[in-house]
């Protein structure tokens, strides 16, 4: 058992709290999106890239998981990297994400 990866129910709850908060995007790079992403509730954006270039797996907006995440596609492209959707199944908080940011 790797006990330092389990979240404990501080961290549990303001996942809940926080990650349901407007501008949690990992892409508006505030300090809030920052936090969240050092509780590992969403990926960071070097995880989302990750995910992309070489899980060719998209990750969904925050506010509407039918549609990508604007942020995240502007900045593959920004960077160079392949952004099209090509898999219409996005990644979203809810789905297993951790998946592909190995
Ligand atoms: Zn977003």
């Amino acid at each position: 058992m790797d006990k330092a990866k389990k979240k404990t129910v501080r961290e549990e709850l303001l996942c809940s709290v926080l990650c349901s908060e407007f501008g949690a995007c990992p892409f508006s790079f505030s300090d809030k999106s920052e936090q969240i992403q050092n509780y590992g509730c969403l990926p960071t954006p070097m995880d989302i890239v990750k995910m992309r270039v070489e899980h060719g797996k998209t990750w969904a907006c925050h506010e509407n998981p039918e549609k990508p995440c604007l942020g995240a596609l502007k900045y593959l492209r920004k960077n160079g990297h392949p952004f099209k959707v090509i898999d219409k199944e996005l990644v979203t908080e809810e789905s297993n994400w951790g998946l592909y940011t190995n």
